[in-house]
């Protein structure tokens, strides 16, 4: 079977704003998207992919940043602690990078692709991308994060990819 490649939203798409709704249960319809979503992220060689990037409105995401591949559906931090500035990109706003300041260590409980409920604790880089990919199910962005002087930096890519946005 062919694995479906979707094509990824950018910033100005008003799905990356949307809200997301939560995932009841993942079945056949859920697994296609897990499946594409996965195969976008390898070919993008992003570590994190959620699914409003993908325009999908629902509350999932995946992410390679702990050496395989994870999927967090319905994620919710319960808890934080600590501090840590780092630079972040973005598949859906590329050629941005932002220092965004964030716990650095979380507590989060979420339902796995095979419907299993964990509560787990990560540090490093997988707080880091758990984190901004959370964001995108709320419709937050790390554009949101930026100082005035990030933003004026990066004003003319952000003015452009609007504009191709809303050309489509
Ligand atoms: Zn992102």
């Amino acid at each position: 079977m062919n694995v479906i490649r979707l094509k990824i939203r950018l910033y100005g798409d008003a799905c990356l704003r949307g809200k997301c709704e939560k995932v009841v249960q993942v079945e056949s319809a859920e697994r296609m998207l897990i499946e594409a979503m996965l195969e976008t992220m390898r070919v993008e060689k992003g570590i994190g992919l959620a699914a409003p990037q993908v325009g999908v409105n629902r509350q999932l995401f995946v992410t390679n940043a702990g050496g395989g591949y994870m999927v967090f559906v319905n994620p919710k931090i319960i808890r934080r602690s600590g501090k840590a500035i780092m630079e972040e990109g973005c598949l859906s706003i590329p050629g941005v990078h932002i220092y965004v300041r964030r716990p650095e260590k979380i507590w989060v409980r979420f339902m796995d692709e095979n419907n299993h409920i964990h509560e787990r604790q990560y540090g490093d880089l997988m707080a880091r991308v758990i984190q901004h990919e959370t964001d995108h199910l709320h419709g937050k962005l790390i554009v949101d994060y930026a100082s005035k002087h990030e933003l004026m930096e990066f004003k003319d890519v952000l003015r452009d990819l609007e504009a191709s946005a809303k050309n489509e």
